[in-house]
């Protein structure tokens, strides 16, 4: 299996290389040459096997004999080493709790998978690669837990002070070792420029190996198409599901999206956003424009211009009326989720997190147009990331779990810098 640019301008590439490069010189995403087709018999028998055995199975071919076999086994099987269950919300949806990982969000699959295979791409080589990469908050946390005591490879991470939840802030400034929290005096936006820079600066790339951990690189986007996988494990209805996916840079969807095209049976997809909708807005339109990005309180999902879209036009041969008979988008405002968050624990008892939020209140509202249909959302994060806003709306406290508990002993360690790219190239230089 290769890689393509989706830009066309730069040479295919191998599994290991579209990993070591996070992205192809030419800029462009990379992208499988062909999209695997399921045996019919791993569907009917899908509840028969061992989630480390599908994940295997589904990963195999992506990884085009980069990985010794065995060695892939035991990656997929320390990736997936939590829960990922299919929990009943009421009689039409259900909630897949993607938030039993360590770090207690989605992300979790996507870090640990792509640091074990950068690790294991890195043995034997005597330059170590620097992962740089930005945070509005889930996926600092992650990258740096998945990344940590990984050999040969560093982790430099961004995050904006003061704008991420104290357990995101813990999460990722407590691990020492090989990974370093940069707090920028900044916004979400002016870390992402920076990182962006670096990848374009010359010095830098004459001096360290960069790559990037968010889901541009494969190695973080395809294993994520795994939850779809042990979601359907676990439904027991005649027809497919619907799947409400609250969706930022569209990474997850996209996975999902990708399952189906493998064979996964899935009635419909749901794109849910904030107000940060260019994508939807696509769906009603056929037209993309790409915007500013607002804050919101789903804020893992406040991006303006997301970078997996032009993945999901591949995927589909940028048919416009393909993607919009498969794919529903839902434009949803941070009073909706509030009220959502409000009514859903008040009437079945389910605390939602923000994200799980905007996913529920569009896949209820599609559910009520086709009343025969049932579905599920994905509930990305745990709620007690969001404690503010979730313990005001369903009016009690959240307990804390004991990985979250851990943190509060923690020192904090992070090397405060100015926002714009001189500082960053100043301490990347001097490391
Ligand atoms: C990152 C994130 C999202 C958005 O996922 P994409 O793959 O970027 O669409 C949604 N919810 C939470 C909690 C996240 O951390």
């Amino acid at each position: 299996m290769q890689y393509y640019s989706l830009n066309k301008q730069a040479p295919n590439v191998s599994f290991r290389e579209a990993t070591v490069l996070g992205q192809a010189p030419d800029k462009g995403l990379y992208f499988p040459e062909r999209i695997p087709t399921l045996d019919k018999s791993l569907i009917r028998d899908i509840k028969s096997y061992k989630k480390e055995e599908l994940a295997f199975k589904v990963m195999l071919p992506y990884v085009g004999g980069t990985i010794a076999d065995e060695v892939l086994y035991k990656i997929v099987s320390e990736t997936i080493d939590f829960d990922f269950p299919l929990v009943k919300i009421n009689d039409q949806i259900a909630s897949l709790e993607l938030f039993h990982g360590p770090t207690l969000a989605f992300k979790d699959v996507g870090a640990r998978f792509m640091s074990r295979c950068l690790g294991y791409f890195s043995q034997n080589q005597s330059n170590k690669v620097t992962v740089l990469v930005a945070t509005s908050g889930d996926t600092g946390g992650a990258v740096a837990n998945g990344f940590l005591g990984v050999e040969g490879v560093e982790v430099v991470i961004l995050y904006p002070s003061g704008k991420v939840s104290p357990v995101q802030e813990l999460q990722l400034t407590t691990c020492g070792q090989n990974i370093t929290a940069l707090e920028v005096a900044g916004t979400f936006d002016d870390c992402q420029a920076m990182v962006k820079s670096a990848f374009m600066d010359a010095d830098l790339l004459a001096k360290m190996q960069l790559t990037s951990a968010n889901s541009i690189n494969v190695a973080r986007w395809l294993p994520q198409q795994l939850y779809y996988f042990f979601a359907y494990q676990q439904w027991d209805e005649e027809a497919p599901p619907v799947i409400a996916v609250p969706s930022g840079n569209f990474g997850n969807i996209c996975s999902g999206l990708l399952a189906y095209v493998s064979g996964l049976p899935v009635q419909h997809f749901i794109a849910a956003c904030n107000e940060n909708d260019a994508v939807p807005e696509y769906l009603r339109t056929g037209k993309y424009a790409a915007k500013q990005a607002v804050a919101t309180i789903s804020n893992a999902m406040d991006v303006g211009s997301p970078s997996n879209f032009v993945r999901i036009l591949e995927l589909f041969e940028n048919q416009y009326e393909t993607i919009k008979a498969l794919v529903s988008g839902y434009t949803v405002s941070d009073a909706i989720t509030r009220q959502v968050m409000a009514e859903v624990f008040k009437k079945d008892n389910y605390i939602l997190d923000p994200h799980g939020a905007v996913a529920y209140y569009a896949l209820n509202d599609y559910l009520h147009q086709h009343s025969d249909q049932k579905g599920f959302i994905l509930e990305t994060a745990h709620p007690v990331k969001f404690p503010d806003t979730v313990e005001e709306m369903i009016e009690q406290k959240l307990p804390v779990p004991a990985s979250a508990q851990a943190l509060f002993g923690k020192e904090k360690h992070s090397i405060l810098l100015n926002a714009g790219f001189d500082a960053l190239k100043e301490y990347l230089m001097s490391r």
